[in-house]
């Protein structure tokens, strides 16, 4: 149990309409008695005068109280609601500073709650990403975190894991059980199942992760194709400029957007092209590495210009599967190109839109949606992080690598430590297991107040 108290500023930096300083630890209710006079009841708000050491007033506000464990963080918590103001709060901290709370790490109160019991890890990870959700969905499918949903499904998986480790243990303990349990094939079909849901629920937690981080998307084209035109359509601002000088959008442009959703990273690049300027050639080297590192690209082909060699550039795209040909400039209506004969070629798929008119501009985000693996139903999502998805991946390793020890060796031990690891990578989401150096890396992330 802690035996500090610790304050922090709550509220973010800045004016505002109020501003709260809370406290959590032991010696809450007495700094705050000793700041504000007698406190009121467990839950109730009272209206007090925050004063100094001088007892000279700093504001007027409101002052909570919660006692343990019916707080959040599981300790006593106090409020003190005042005036948003930087030097309010500043003098609200040191005054509970002055009586012996100390300043909160990044991530403090809500390290506090998990160790307490009051959340576990993938819940107190998801305050943050409800607080920074960049989208609608996301916030939804952060609340939906938060409030359990997340880690309810990777409970229900473990406890999946724990049945079958359970009659492993016991084949390997009754070697003349051991028999039975490998020859009537129980052990696998119930390995496989196990197998089943971790999949499934790594497919549903990259979702989540897709909802949090969104994806990176780079524009690609010759110079004049529509790409920041495009740009610009998909944003629904001008956030690009527009021109009709070619060569001019030199820089990797960066912003996001919502598509369907999603939050998208658009890095919007120079036209890659052979070129003598250097700054332009710099462009397109940084085009290159956006590219590369894109989760989608999109190859915007003028229709007014020769198609076949605009499509030369996915000859540059090692992943077909990551790309969207997109013919602009659809409502020029150009009749002199065989379309059939075109996307025959074309192995990426493709859609015809026009960036001036906004035609096909709906489908092309659909597609986007669709390839990125994002389904249509935010419905049900949970937010998540990579770090989840990477323990799901790593549990999804053990059980298969188990799986296959049992077809070569049909050795149980083997499997045992295999089940053993699946788990525990699983524990790692929740927190359950938990190396204390990636705990204190987790919460340091977070920011101060929190
Ligand atoms: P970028 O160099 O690839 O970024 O191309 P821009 O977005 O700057 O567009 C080049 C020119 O093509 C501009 O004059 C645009 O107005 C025009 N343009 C872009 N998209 C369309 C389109 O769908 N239809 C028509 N008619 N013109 C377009």
């Amino acid at each position: 149990m802690n035996v500090d108290t610790i304050c922090a500023v709550a509220t973010p930096p800045g004016v505002g309409g109020i501003g709260v300083v809370r406290l959590s630890g032991p010696s809450s209710a007495s700094i705050a008695e000793k700041m504000c006079g007698e406190l009121p009841p467990p839950r109730y708000a009272k209206l007090v005068k925050f004063r100094d050491r001088r007892r000279e007033v700093i504001d007027e506000g409101l002052l909570l109280y919660f006692t343990a464990p019916n707080s959040f963080t599981g300790e006593d918590v106090v409020e003190l609601q005042a005036h948003g103001g930087t030097q309010v709060m500043n003098m609200l901290m040191r005054r509970a500073l002055e009586l012996g709370a100390r300043a909160a790490r990044p991530g403090e109160f809500s390290e506090r709650a998990f160790l307490n019991d009051k959340l576990d890890l993938a819940q107190a990870e998801a305050i943050v990403d409800l607080v920074e959700s960049g989208t609608e969905a996301a916030a939804r499918a952060a609340q939906r975190s938060l409030s359990g949903e997340f880690s309810r499904r990777v409970d229900g998986v473990q406890e999946h894991l724990s049945a079958l480790r359970v009659q492993v243990e016991a084949a390997i303990d009754f070697p003349d059980e051991e028999i039975d349990f490998l020859a009537d094939g129980a052990v696998l079909s119930l390995l496989e199942a196990n197998l089943g849901s971790v999949q499934e629920l790594l497919a549903a937690t990259r979702q989540g992760q897709i909802l949090r981080d969104g994806i990176w998307m780079a524009i690609i084209g010759r110079p004049n194709a529509g790409k920041s035109s495009l740009l610009n359509a998909l944003s629904g601002q001008d956030r690009a400029i527009v021109t009709e000088i070619p060569g001019t959008t030199r820089d990797v442009l960066r912003e996001s957007i919502a598509i369907e959703g999603i939050p998208v990273h658009l890095v919007d690049t120079a036209g890659i092209r052979d070129t003598a300027d250097p700054i332009e050639a710099e462009g397109v080297r940084r085009a290159r590495e956006a590219l590369l590192a894109a989760d989608l690209v999109l190859l915007v082909v003028d229709q007014l210009g020769d198609m076949a060699e605009q499509l030369q550039l996915l000859k540059e795209l090692p992943d077909h599967e990551r790309v969207i040909v997109v013919f602009n400039k659809e409502d020029l209506q150009l009749a002199d190109w065989d379309e059939a004969e075109l996307r025959g070629r074309v192995l990426a798929p493709s859609v015809s839109i026009s960036a001036k008119t906004g035609m096909g501009l709906q489908r092309l985000r659909k597609q986007i949606r669709n390839q990125v693996g994002a389904t249509e139903q935010a419905e049900g999502l949970f937010s998540a992080r990579q770090r989840h998805v990477d323990a799901l991946r790593r549990a999804t390793a053990h059980l298969s690598q188990g799986k296959q020890n049992l077809a070569e060796t049909a050795a149980l031990e083997i499997l045992a430590e295999e089940l053993r690891l699946a788990q525990q990578a699983l524990s790692e989401i929740t927190g359950d297991v938990l190396p204390d150096d990636l705990l204190g890396a987790i919460f340091a992330s977070f920011c101060i107040g929190k």
